[in-house]
């Protein structure tokens, strides 16, 4: 007796479908998993065994064979061991097969014949959904997430009898569908605990994220420790926009694959702040391991990367970044197969002045200009050509501490952040790609249009500073951006001015 029962399995994020076929013939007793099934899935036999007893139904004493087809897939995961024991009953005429048309079956198998919720679980339905699949029998704790996919039929089980009874009496009374309040309930928290209103002083900094944000420019923070850089940048996500539906898929994949969401039932509705400390790993860092799980790039996806005491993390991270920043995603080859993850993110470095943090303080500082050379030479040039906008943040003094009256909200910056990728889209609509921090080189004469005064202002600045042409074009860029702040279709000499003030020191 033979039959077939649809899974599936990870490669990086992306899932992909794979019949689970299963053959039963007499002959000695023994069961045999081939198909480059991965350690975890040979040991399914002893779950799939025990589970299926411990449920109430015979294990056949016969010749089993299990077949992951394609079989030059590396298989991994415990998500195979529902489809095989549902396979063997079902030739065994336990099941009828013939109800699991078109149906993806995953799931582990806890020894008792419960069924264990599994990762990657909106990747893998997601996929079903694209291959035709009308319906999906899943763990009832992954069920939060199974919801972002809205075309299939979405049934959640607790154990192996109950998947046993749904399918042999077509139960329908067990379609979850998808509840919308419930979703924007969760989209849409009612109050955002950082807010850029908690922030004192640093009006320059906080115009500077401003325009960052308005753009989608990468910034570097600079400053003596513990003036607030850290404080400052996680409040960078609360300026921008929610998350659009496929967002928040892209997103939940990437935390799922990450095995960040595991026994959670969590789906992800915000906009992610990492902050990875200066120790990180390459592989931590962009991802990696035998199953290719995403990194912090990847787990900041549409969201901030804060890096703090950016000239001290290892060499290969910081320079393991070039590729995310030009391309927004990162490639990576594991087991024969390369791996594309999103790693789509506002960047916000941040650093000391010097290696001490105290310089231009000739009383606290003691470093030699060479010192402070080499520590800002750990930067290198291809990654300093990514990021547009450079903040030079000084400590507030006592009158502003004193004074400090509530500043403007995050809601109210929001507003105007909105206002200013909305110019933008209309703008690049038929570009593929949508923010001024984006413009290739051979479109920014094209799109960063001059007043002649403007013009006149940046060449002085050009020839005094002795500017490279990419700085110069990033300054365009980042006038660009505050032109648009102003809804001015050309860049005028104000907006150049200002843009100056964040330009990198020369
Ligand atoms: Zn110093």
């Amino acid at each position: 007796m033979y039959c077939k029962i649809i899974c599936g399995t990870l490669l990086g994020i992306q899932g992909m479908l794979i019949d689970v076929e299963v053959d039963i013939s007499e002959g000695f007793p023994k069961l045999d998993i081939v198909g480059m099934p991965g350690s975890i899935i040979k040991e399914a036999k002893e779950r799939v065994r025990t589970g299926i007893k411990n449920s109430g139904y015979t294990f056949p004493y016969k010749r089993i064979t299990i077949n992951l087809a394609p079989a030059h897939i590396r298989k991994e995961g415990v998500g195979f061991d529902l489809a095989i024991a549902i396979g063997i009953l079902s030739c065994e005429r336990v099941i009828s097969i013939d109800n699991l048309k078109d149906t993806i079956v995953l799931g582990e198998l806890a020894l008792d014949g419960h069924i264990r919720p599994i990762k990657g679980i909106v990747s893998l339905l997601d996929e079903a959904q694209k291959q035709g699949m009308h319906r999906c029998i899943i763990p009832k704790e992954n069920l939060n997430e199974a919801q972002l996919i809205k075309d299939l039929d979405i049934i959640g089980v607790t154990n192996l009898r109950e998947v046993v009874h749904y399918i042999n009496s077509e139960y329908h009374g067990y379609d979850y569908g998808f509840n919308r309040d419930q979703y924007h309930a969760m989209k849409n928290p009612e109050y955002i605990q950082e807010d850029f209103s908690q922030v004192i002083g640093q009006t320059h900094a906080k115009r500077g994220l401003e325009i960052a944000v308005s753009g989608m420019h990468h910034a570097m923070l600079k400053g003596p420790p513990g003036i607030g850089k850290t404080m400052l940048a996680k409040r960078v996500k609360t300026i921008l926009p929610p998350l659009s539906d496929d967002e928040i898929i892209d997103l939940t994949k990437i935390y799922s694959a990450a095995e960040k969401l595991l026994n959670t039932n969590r789906i992800i509705t915000e906009r992610p702040f990492r902050y990875p400390h200066h120790s990180i790993t390459r592989a931590s860092f962009i991802g990696g391991g035998s199953l290719a799980k995403p990194g912090e790039i990847s787990m900041s996806h549409k969201g901030v990367l804060m890096l703090d005491e950016f000239p001290e993390f290892r060499k290969d991270v910081i320079e393991s970044l070039r590729e995310p920043l030009e391309q927004g995603y990162i490639l990576l080859s594991r087991n024969h197969h390369v791996f594309s993850f999103p790693a789509d993110f506002i960047l916000i470095a941040a650093m000391n002045p010097c290696p001490c943090g105290y310089f231009p303080n000739s009383e606290k500082c003691q470093c030699l200009p060479s010192q402070i050379e080499k520590y800002h030479n750990k930067i290198s040039g291809a990654i300093l050509d990514r990021i547009d906008l450079h903040v030079e943040m000084m400590p507030i003094d006592y009158k502003q501490l004193k004074e400090h009256q509530s500043g403007e909200s995050s809601q109210e910056i929001l507003r105007r952040v909105e206002q200013v990728h909305a110019v933008q889209k209309e703008r690049y609509i038929n570009e593929p790609f949508s923010y001024n921090a984006n413009i290739p080189v051979e479109k920014i004469q094209h799109y960063c249009q001059l007043t002649a005064k403007a013009d006149n202002l940046l060449k002085r600045v050009y020839l005094q500073f002795n500017l490279s042409s990419r700085c110069y074009h990033r300054l365009l860029k980042v006038a660009r951006t505050i032109a648009d702040m102003t809804n001015s279709s050309v860049i005028n000499e104000n907006h150049v001015a200002e843009a100056i003030l964040f330009k990198q020191d020369a």
